[in-house]
């Protein structure tokens, strides 16, 4: 039997890795807190999670494959007793879906015991696997996180939050990491700030999270984001920060205010909902189609819907309703079931759009499969003409950053060009918004990565990758 979950987006969508997220709370039951914090990090990963407790002696852990509400029950968040704790939500684009590929990972090394949590992709995890390798390290694992742990650990004659800073000067990539020890929270932000983390202050403690909608979730308050290249220690005495001299310049993933990330959150200083809200006003001002309603693919379009009815006065409707309920199913999908599955999770409401011309608004198009049997179910119940409306530009570059972009053959835009892919999903007008609306909706001040969309890679490719020859799929590595 095959795990699946999430299907219907998940054929057509870019995959978020992971959600990270860490406490420190005396007095407070840190376990059942990060419980919330990673139920609101759901939506960064689905495959597995695991949560980590220290006492102020001992760490305790906890992790498996599927849902935050499927592996914590009562019962073991009762057993997880302390006031410090990390957890994390795992997509797997690098290592096998594997429980022991979940984290956090844990281990004792010279000066006790570390609990380590991560989100991103480090771009020479490979060389940094060799290299520590050949000088004895050993590894459990096939995840960049254990790479980080051992680099960690070489260094440990130092205080933790030295170590931290001397292993980022040998790590390359994306990463958001949170780390404890038995009496220390830290978190590390790569510099190029590439993959959000920010904190909150609770009565009495911190928490970190990639995303401002976890700190809300334990009622935190958010304080500020972490700041590219900065390492944070929380502890008794409070919080203390640490910039790293390693350089980068700006490139948070622009695809968190597209789709990875909640509407509710706040990244390096922007709302979500608001961005989303923005692309769809940018989008009227690159093109006003010619329709009668506007309507989105549910939920990540549905901002941008309002926001694209607003701009253009077409009349917003809610013309297709995602079931809630068809996420998860324990089956190896055919091709003929995957169509299935689209159906079961989006139904056209034929009231609405019954002799309509309808702009549709979605986020993205990566393998168009969604698309297009969204589309024929739109004309099977009576659309007259449909102008698709995409938030981003065509993705077609493979992301080595943290986001499953599978195989770069299966991408749309590289096999066709616009008039390929508008006959392929099989629409009247197609428009991506360009790359330069997109960032001037997100408040174009800072650097993005938009690698994905320009080839233009901020931190480097994979030492064994040469752009455009390579194969996506990093799984199982
Ligand atoms: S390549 Fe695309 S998905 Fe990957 S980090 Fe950059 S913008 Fe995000």
């Amino acid at each position: 039997m095959f795990f699946e979950e999430e299907w219907a987006d998940r054929v057509d969508k870019l995959n978020e890795e992971c959600g990270v997220f860490g406490i420190y709370a005396p007095g407070k039951d840190v376990a059942q807190l990060t419980y919330f914090g990673l139920f609101a990090l759901q939506h960064r990963g689905q495959e597995g999670c695991g949560m980590a407790v220290s006492d102020g002696k001992d760490i305790d852990f906890y992790k498996n494959l599927g849902l935050v509400a499927e592996v914590f029950k009562q019962d073991i968040l009762n057993n997880l007793k302390g006031h410090i704790a990390v957890g994390h939500t795992r997509y797997s684009t690098t290592g096998a879906n594997s429980e022991v590929n979940t984290q956090p990972i844990v281990a004792r090394y010279l000066q006790g015991q570390i609990a380590l949590v991560h989100n991103g992709n480090l771009v020479n995890a490979g060389d940094l696997r060799t290299r520590l390798a050949t000088n004895g390290s050993v590894f459990q694992t096939t995840i960049d996180t254990e790479v980080i742990l051992n680099l960690i650990a070489r260094h440990s004659q130092n205080e933790l939050e030295e170590s931290l800073m001397k292993a980022m000067i040998d790590l390359r990539g994306s990463y958001a990491v949170v780390v404890m020890n038995e009496n220390k929270l830290y978190a590390m932000r790569d510099p190029f700030g590439n993959r959000p983390l920010c904190i909150g202050k609770l009565d009495g403690g911190y928490a970190v999270a990639s995303e401002s909608c976890a700190l809300d979730a334990v009622g935190a308050k958010f304080l500020r984001d972490v700041l590219p290249g900065e390492i944070i220690t929380i502890d008794e005495e409070g919080l203390h920060s640490l910039h790293s001299f390693v350089k980068g310049e700006d490139a948070l993933c622009i695809f968190e205010y597209v789709y990875f990330a909640r509407p509710d959150s706040n990244i390096d200083g922007v709302n979500v909902n608001k961005a989303r809200r923005n692309m769809g006003h940018e989008l009227a001002q690159e093109v006003i189609v010619d329709a009668d309603i506007v309507i989105p693919v549910p939920d990540s379009g549905t901002v941008a819907a309002i926001g694209y009815a607003e701009a253009s006065g077409i009349p917003f409707a809610q013309g297709i309703l995602k079931n809630r309920y068809a996420g998860r199913t324990f089956i190896q999908p055919t091709q003929d079931l995957r169509e299935l599955m689209v159906k079961l999770k989006l139904s056209p409401i034929e009231e609405e759009i019954s002799g309509k011309k309808i702009a549709v608004v979605d986020d993205s198009i990566v393998r168009g499969t969604t698309s297009k049997k969204l589309v024929q179910l739109l004309r099977d119940r009576g659309a007259k003409e449909i102008h698709f409306l995409v938030t981003s530009p065509p993705v077609k570059y493979p992301c080595y950053y943290g986001i499953d972009t599978s195989n770069r053959d299966t991408l749309i835009a590289v096999q066709k060009d616009l008039e390929g892919i508008k006959e392929y999903i099989g629409v009247d007008s197609l428009h991506y918004l360009s790359l330069e609306g997109l960032v001037r909706a997100v408040g174009g001040e800072r650097g993005f990565c938009a690698a994905c969309m320009n080839g233009n890679y901020p931190m480097g490719l994979p030492d064994d990758k040469e752009l455009g020859k390579d194969s996506l799929e990093r799984k199982g590595q």
